[in-house]
């Protein structure tokens, strides 16, 4: 069929793995987006994730990475953060799918006898389900280019339906669709020398699907030279200058700037028949990914969590869009994060170990569910309050921070979260009243409350300073929440709620004011999701210049 591109006609960019997982498609995907955008296009990126699960809020974070929140309040994917962070806008429900939620919706459709008795399969069935919402999140991105990240790996079998489903719209119109590839080429110790087979072997597995990649991203450890790249385009039939080498590096927020140095975005728009803007509008962003290489002073901030360990390994994605905001807003300052992973498991069967923090310029215990660590949390958001270290509670770590006020300053023992102790003698944090029918009938997908809600910030205090604002919007994930009944007695004993929901009902950020400590203040959102690398996080700036403080 010949290939030719309709200017106005909208686009897809298909995102395809080859040979393994982890080599940065999520991180490729939002680069491509990036530079589309810098030249002027409208884009939207689509994630699917191939799993069962019909989104990611039920899964383990040291299983699959963070669970990001959108503004709509679906759990979603980690790369979701990296496409909202990469294109620096908030992103839609209608951009993100799973075999889970596309199966659940062909089921009941099925079940509402909208098959008009026919029988119902994958193909074409639940094939054309993907196609169609491909097709929605285009209308409702109202965008020029959609990029699709195809998740999984090729070869594998749950993503099957989704290059079939991509396989189809090339089909219907074949100068619309660009199909990326991004393949590892290996570097074996004892040979030494970059190895192209691997991705020969993918591409031809791809072809069996019928498709054929008009661009390649070769990952690898090293710039892949151009003796390889000339014979690799001819073994994988992609001309050489359609094979971008992109070697590992040490920010991803380089890897925009990498595409751009093969002139990858010309290439795109020639191949997509688009017209952009001559020249591409990246400075702020060039300025930004320049400071993550420069930051004289470091600061040392200690994450107290639990999601690190599977096995030998710190999987340090379970709390990825907190660290890029505390970089982010380093970056800002002109500093550098020296971030560590502290387990508060240990804090829990060594008390004594908490001691260690005070080398620390700042501490953060992040969201989390459940009771391992917990005594361990609290004890180090204690000593952190009483040694005056910068603390940043996020969620459950604003939740504790409540729980810790309450059993040493404000005279209550025994206060606990009903989450661990139902039978607490002060139940500081309890569930929320919309939350109770839900957990008896073990309705637990999708169903905390979730999303973008209002938050009004009292006048005056440390938060709404930071903010330079009355009233924001931020993204939450919780079924517990401070008691009201305990509201007033915490306020006497020192703890100011700064921000509330816009009825009064929900306490959404307690703190100290600045004379009693340099910052300790938690929120019951999630400011994490909000941070931008060009916009950086207000809550997330000001605790970074107490940690820059305390530093000296
Ligand atoms: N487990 C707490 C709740 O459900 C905190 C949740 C979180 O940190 N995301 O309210």
């Amino acid at each position: 069929m010949a290939r030719r591109a309709h200017p106005k006609a909208h686009k897809y960019v298909f995102v395809i793995g080859g040979v393994m997982s982890g080599v940065g498609k999520g991180i490729a995907t939002a680069s491509i987006g990036k530079i589309l955008a810098a030249r002027g296009l409208s884009v939207n990126l689509v994630k699917i994730d191939p799993y069962l699960n019909v989104d990611a809020g039920t899964m383990n974070p040291t299983e699959h990475g963070e669970v990001f929140v959108l503004d709509s309040g679906l759990e979603t994917d980690q790369d979701m953060g990296n496409y909202e962070r990469f294109l620096n806008r908030d992103v839609g429900a209608e951009d993100y799918m799973t075999s889970g939620m596309i199966y659940k919706h062909v089921i009941e459709k099925e079940r509402n006898l909208e098959y008009g008795g026919k029988c119902v399969e994958a193909v074409p069935h639940v094939r054309d389900e993907i196609v169609a919402r491909l097709r929605h999140s285009a209308k409702m991105g109202k965008s020029d280019v959609t990029v699709v990240e195809i998740g999984g790996t090729l070869g594998d079998f749950s993503n099957a339906l989704f290059i079939d489903a991509a396989r189809v719209i090339h089909l219907q119109d074949s100068s619309s669709t660009l199909f990326v590839m991004v393949s590892y080429l290996p570097v074996p110790g004892t040979i030494g020398e970059m190895k192209t087979k691997p991705t020969q072997i993918a591409v031809r597995q791809l072809n069996a699907y019928g498709v054929q990649p008009d661009f390649l991203i070769a990952r690898a450890p090293t710039p892949l030279d151009h003796k390889r790249k000339e014979k690799l385009a001819v073994q994988v039939n992609i001309p050489a200058d359609h094979i971008i080498s992109a070697p590992d590096v040490d920010s991803v927020y380089d890897v925009p700037l990498n595409f751009e140095r093969d002139e990858l975005s010309d290439m795109l728009l020639k191949a997509l028949g688009k017209r952009g803007k001559q020249a591409s509008d990246m400075n702020a962003w060039r300025k930004f990914a320049e400071h993550a290489h420069n930051g004289r002073t470091k600061i040392k901030i200690g994450i107290v969590g639990k999601y690190f360990d599977t096995g030998d390994f710190v999987l340090s994605d379970a709390y990825l869009s907190v660290i890029e905001a505390i970089k982010f807003s380093a970056f800002h300052l002109g500093v550098k994060p020296e971030i560590h992973w502290l387990n508060a498991k240990e804090y829990q069967k060594d008390p004594a170990r908490v001691k260690e923090l005070e080398n620390y310029d700042g501490i953060l215990v992040p969201g989390g569910f459940g009771e391992s660590g917990i005594e361990g949390k609290i004890n180090a958001i204690r000593f952190a309050r009483e040694k005056k270290i910068p603390y940043f509670g996020l969620c459950y770590g604003m939740q504790l921070l409540v729980v810790e006020y309450a059993r040493n300053v404000a005279g209550l023992p025994g206060a606990h979260t009903t989450e661990i102790d139902p039978k607490a003698k002060h139940p500081i944090v309890m569930v929320l009243p919309e939350q109770v029918e839900k957990l008896r009938r073990k309705d637990y997908g999708g169903s905390m409350r979730l999303g973008a809600y209002p938050c009004k910030l009292r006048s005056g205090t440390v938060a709404q300073k930071a903010y330079g604002a009355e009233e924001v919007s931020e993204r939450h994930r919780h079924r517990y929440e401070v008691n009201p009944i305990y509201v007033a007695k915490l306020q006497e004993a020192g703890l100011k709620f700064s921000g509330v929901s816009p009825d009064h009902t929900l306490m959404e950020i307690a703190e100290l004011p600045k004379s009693e400590h340099p910052f300790f203040l938690g929120t019951q959102f999630h400011p994490e999701f909000r941070a931008r690398p060009l916009e950086p996080h207000p809550l997330f700036n000001a605790f970074v210049k107490a940690a820059i403080e305390r530093r000296g």
